[in-house]
C-alpha cells in the first residue's frame, strides 16, 4: 500500500463483513475526475485525496470531484490499488433490484447481437466494466451460468447476484468459480463450488455449432476461454479455403481453433496442450464432432523445438498470460518473440500464422514489433493480414483501456 493512500484512505474503518451502503464519499484529487467523466470506471489510489465519513473495505461509497460534484456510486476497498470501482452513475441503491436490472440489461445486449443462436450457447453474459459490474464475470454455457467474482464487494453480495440470474435465466445449474490471485489483494474467499441447481462435471453447449463440453468445476478459467471464438470461426472460414491444410493448434485447451479446422477440412490436425486434462477433453471433443484431431500432452516450445521445420500451413499460437504484471513485460517480450520465432519456423511457405497475446501489459503495438522482431529472428518473411480480438459479447466502455488485453494478429508467412 502506498503511504499516500494509506493517509488518504485513513477513516477507513476494517473490512465489512456484510452488504452495506455507507455514508462514505470519497473526494478525488482536483484533475483527477476526467476519466471519470467519460465513461473510465475506476479510481486510482494515487487520484484519492480523501474519504469523507466512514467506509469499509466491501462497503459501497460515493464518489465526488474535488470540488463536490456527485459522479457515481461504487465498490471500496482500501487494500486495492483501485480503492473505487463504479457501478452506477446514478444516485441509487446497490441492491437486489439493482443487480436483477444490470443482468437484465447485460442479457438485452447479447440477445441484439444474437447469442445466444441455434449455433452458439456459449457465450459471455456478464463482462465485468462492460457491463457495469466491475468485478463480475458470467459465463452461460446452455443452460449453466459460471460466475467469477474479483472484488470483494461484490463477494458480500453474490446471493443478490446468483438471484438475478437465477430470475434472468433459469439455468440448470450455477457455478462459482475462484478467483484467483485476486482473492487475497481483495481479501475475498471463494471457492469453484455449484451454487445452484444440479451439480455436474460437464456442461453439453454449441459453439459455431460444434458440440463442446465446458468444465466449470475442473477446468481452467470458468470452464472454456469465450473470448477466442471469433478468431476460432475465422480460423475454420480460413481452413475451407486452402485445400487439405496440415494445421497446428498450440496452447489448444478444449481444442477449439483444430476443431474448426477439422471440420473445414484440414487433412491434419495436430493439437498441443501441456495439461492432461485438457488433451483428454481435446480428444472427446474431437469424436464428439467426428473431426479427426491428434491430441498431444507437450509443452509447446518442446514440441515447436523438435517440430519438422516448415511442416506446417496454419498455425495458431493461444499461450497464457506471459506478463502478470508490468515488472514481467520484459521477460514476457523475450517469451513472446522466441515462441513466434519457433512458430514461424515450422510454417511451410504460404502458411498462416495466428498469433495471441492476452497480457494486458503488452500493448497491441507492442505485440506487432515482437512479431517483426521474431520474423528476424526466424529469418522469415511476414506480412499482417488480420487483427481480431474479443467477440461482441465482450462488451467495454471506450475510455477503459484497461480492458483491452487479447490480441490476435493474423499473418501471412512467405
Ligand atoms: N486456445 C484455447 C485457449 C488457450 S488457454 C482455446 O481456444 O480455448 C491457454 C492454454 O495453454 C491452457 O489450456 C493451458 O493448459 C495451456 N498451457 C499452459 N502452459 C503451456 C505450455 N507450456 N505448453 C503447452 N500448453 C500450455
Amino acid at each position: 500500500m502506498s503511504r499516500k493512500r494509506a493517509t488518504n484512505l485513513a477513516s477507513s474503518t476494517g473490512v465489512s463483513g456484510e452488504a452495506r451502503d455507507s455514508s462514505g464519499r470519497v473526494f478525488l484529487c482536483r484533475g483527477k475526475a476526467r476519466p471519470l467523466w467519460f465513461g473510465h470506471p475506476w479510481v486510482y489510489a494515487n487520484a484519492v485525496e480523501r474519504l469523507d465519513g466512514e467506509a469499509a473495505a466491501g462497503d459501497i461509497v460515493s464518489l465526488v470531484d474535488h470540488d463536490g460534484h456527485f459522479i457515481g456510486r461504487g465498490i471500496f476497498n482500501p487494500r486495492s490499488q483501485i480503492p473505487v470501482r463504479l457501478l452506477t452513475r446514478k444516485d441509487e441503491a446497490i441492491d437486489a433490484a439493482f443487480f436483477a436490472a444490470r443482468v437484465r440489461e447485460a442479457r438485452a445486449l447479447r440477445t441484439r447481437l444474437g447469442l445466444p443462436s441455434a449455433e452458439t450457447t456459449a457465450y459471455r453474459l456478464v463482462n465485468s466494466e462492460g457491463d457495469g459490474l466491475p468485478g463480475l464475470v458470467v459465463d452461460v454455457f446452455a443452460d449453466a451460468a459460471v460466475v467469477q467474482i474479483t472484488t470483494l464487494g461484490l463477494a458480500l453480495r453474490r446471493e443478490a447476484i446468483f438471484d438475478a440470474l437465477a430470475a434472468t435465466l433459469s439455468p440448470r445449474t450455477i457455478y462459482e468459480v475462484a478467483a484467483g490471485s485476486y482473492a487475497e489483494v481483495e481479501g475475498l474467499v471463494a471457492q469453484t463450488r455449484v451454487v445452484r441447481g444440479e451439480p455436474r462435471n460437464l456442461v453439453p453447449c454449441l459453439e459455431d455449432g460444434l458440440r463442446l463440453q465446458a468444465e466449470p468445476l475442473a477446468g481452467q478459467k470458468t470452464g472454456m476461454f469465450l473470448d477466442q471464438r471469433p478468431s476460432r470461426m475465422r480460423v475454420g472460414q480460413l481452413a475451407s479455403a486452402g485445400k487439405g491444410l496440415r494445421m497446428l493448434d498450440c496452447y489448444a485447451y478444449a481444442g477449439g481453433f483444430g476443431l474448426q479446422a477439422a471440420r473445414a477440412g484440414a487433412s491434419e490436425v495436430t493439437a498441443v496442450d501441456s495439461s492432461p486434462r485438457a488433451v483428454a477433453r481435446i480428444e472427446a471433443h474431437a469424436a464428439a464432432n467426428g473431426v479427426p484431431v491428434r491430441a498431444v500432452e507437450a509443452d509447446a516450445f518442446r514440441f515447436l523445438e523438435t517440430a519438422t521445420p516448415m511442416s506446417y500451413d496454419l498455425v495458431v499460437i493461444d499461450p497464457p498470460k506471459f506478463a502478470r504484471a508490468r515488472k514481467d513485460v520484459e521477460a514476457a517480450t523475450k517469451g513472446y518473440q522466441r515462441l513466434n520465432a519457433l512458430a514461424l519456423t515450422v510454417c511451410a511457405p504460404g502458411a498462416l500464422l495466428v498469433t495471441c497475446s492476452c497480457s494486458q501489459n503488452i500493448g497491441a503495438q507492442d505485440f506487432e514489433r515482437i512479431v517483426a522482431v521474431a520474423a528476424k529472428q526466424a529469418q522469415r518473411e511476414v506480412r499482417m493480414v488480420e487483427r481480431g480480438g474479443p467477440g461482441c459479447d465482450h462488451p467495454l466502455p471506450p475510455a477503459f483501456t484497461e480492458g483491452q488485453y487479447l490480441k490476435v494478429l493474423f499473418v501471412y508467412v512467405s
